[in-house]
């Protein structure tokens, strides 16, 4: 039977500010292909966020529903707000053989392991503390008590990272996404 081969289930974690949009990006510069997850959310989109198709934003009713449903993959709660991963589009990718990248935070990265062994985890570390922050404001989209909720929330998540499959520094976007595109290579192979 000529069935195609599956693609890698690769779950992309890291704090809020650390460059996980800009590594990818750069993934895609070099040529790689992959199937990025939208996510859906209840929280407010910013200026040009709905257009950019980044996200689905759902009222909590809606998120709620999809949850009954058993629709996601993974949801997690991060700083009050609903965030979750659909999981049909996900399969279908992954059936016709497309690697697939969940950009997600902590807790669903732990939920979606525990739902699919061959899941591959990546944790995005920033070089240093100083520079998560000075990232988390050039970015200039959230308040100051956002960022500092955001900061307090990372210290929380690198803490983590130990038990993701592989950690890269996201230092140089060009390095750290030959090693992402490494590691998808070699998950597929597995
Ligand atoms: P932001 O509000 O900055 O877009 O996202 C906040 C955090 O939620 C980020 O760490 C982001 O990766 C994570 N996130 C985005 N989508 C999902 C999702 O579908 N599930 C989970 N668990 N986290 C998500």
């Amino acid at each position: 039977m000529n069935r195609p081969e599956h693609g890698a289930l690769i779950v992309f974690t890291g704090p809020s500010g650390v460059g996980k949009d800009t590594v990818l990006a750069a993934l895609r510069e070099l040529g790689y292909d992959f199937f990025l997850s939208i996510s859906v959310t209840t929280r407010n989109p910013r200026p040009g966020e709905v257009e950019s198709g980044a996200y689905r934003f759902l009222t909590k009713a809606e998120f709620e529903k999809l949850i009954a449903d058993d629709a996601l993959l993974e949801h997690a709660e991060y700083l009050g707000q609903y965030y979750g991963t659909p999981e049909q589009p996900v399969d279908r990718a992954l059936s016709e053989g497309r690697n697939v990248i969940l950009k997600i935070e902590v807790q669903g990265a732990l939920q979606v392991r525990a739902r699919r062994p061959d899941a591959v985890l990546v944790f995005l570390m920033p070089p240093s503390p100083e520079e998560l922050e000075r990232r988390l404001r050039k970015r200039g989209t959230e308040t100051e008590e956002k960022i500092q909720k955001r900061l307090a929330a990372s210290v929380r998540e690198c803490a983590m990272a130990d038990a993701f499959d592989y950690r890269v520094v996201s230092d140089v976007p060009e390095l750290a996404a030959a090693r992402l595109g490494e590691i998808i290579t070699a998950s597929r192979r597995k």
